[in-house]
């Protein structure tokens, strides 16, 4: 059945653009009523940042999804053949789950990534005396090409040098999908924090409003 649903292109193609803007519309009012019940029922707000374990669940569910959408028609017009063999998607899902652990642009504070790094944390430390939190770490074109360029420069150029390792005999598919992993890891960090922060934001406009509507009343 499954298999079915995945292979029929039609499930996953949105017919024309009314029929988009409609879910569109369709989740965004869902998001709102959601809002609104929280603002009622809960004095403290359910819409914390996502923690560190939250960020991890959230990249771990993304990274099945993307897996099982490799499976669809959809994907597979779309992405070269090369980078659907069981290779290239292995280096791709553990440079996710590497990246996720690891390369989080939390390390711009003492989160649990950066203590993961052990004695080679220092190397993000500059970083948080530099950039506030969730400054140019969580910029979604700044946040990979620091923390990447950082990893390349401090600690894969020192290992290339020293141990005189030909990196051109690395294929460049090999390459690519390890690079498409850590960044998706990252954007899916920073999109997660963004979502939060809006909707954070509109639950305590609500309350202020429902807070206010209570003042007046009484
Ligand atoms: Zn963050």
């Amino acid at each position: 059945m499954l298999y079915l649903v995945l292979n029929d292109p039609g499930v996953l193609k949105p017919k024309n653009h009314s029929e988009i803007q409609h879910s569109l519309h369709f989740y965004v009012k869902y998001i709102n009523i959601f809002i609104i019940i929280e603002a009622v029922l809960f004095k403290k707000t359910v819409f914390s940042m996502p923690n560190g374990k939250t960020h991890t669940k959230i990249n771990v569910i993304l990274l099945f999804v993307i897996l099982l959408s490799l499976h669809t028609k959809f994907m597979q017009t779309y992405i070269p053949p090369e980078y659907l063999e069981f290779d290239a998607t292995t280096i791709f899902s553990l440079a996710l789950i590497f990246g996720t652990y690891y390369l989080s642009p939390d390390l711009d504070i003492q989160s649990e990534p950066f203590k993961r790094w052990g004695i080679l944390k220092y190397i993000w430390w500059p970083y948080q005396k530099i950039f506030k939190h969730r400054g140019k770490l969580h910029h979604p074109l700044l946040g990979p090409i620091i923390i990447i360029s950082t990893v390349g420069l401090l600690i894969i150029a020192p290992i290339v040098i020293l141990f005189n390792f030909n990196i051109t005999c690395v294929p460049t598919k090999y390459i690519i999908s390890l690079l498409t992993g850590i960044i998706i890891s990252i954007e899916a960090h920073i999109i997660a924090d963004l979502i939060w922060t809006k909707v954070k934001r509109k639950s305590n406009k609500i309350k202020k409003k429902l807070n206010n509507s209570h003042t007046t009343k009484s």
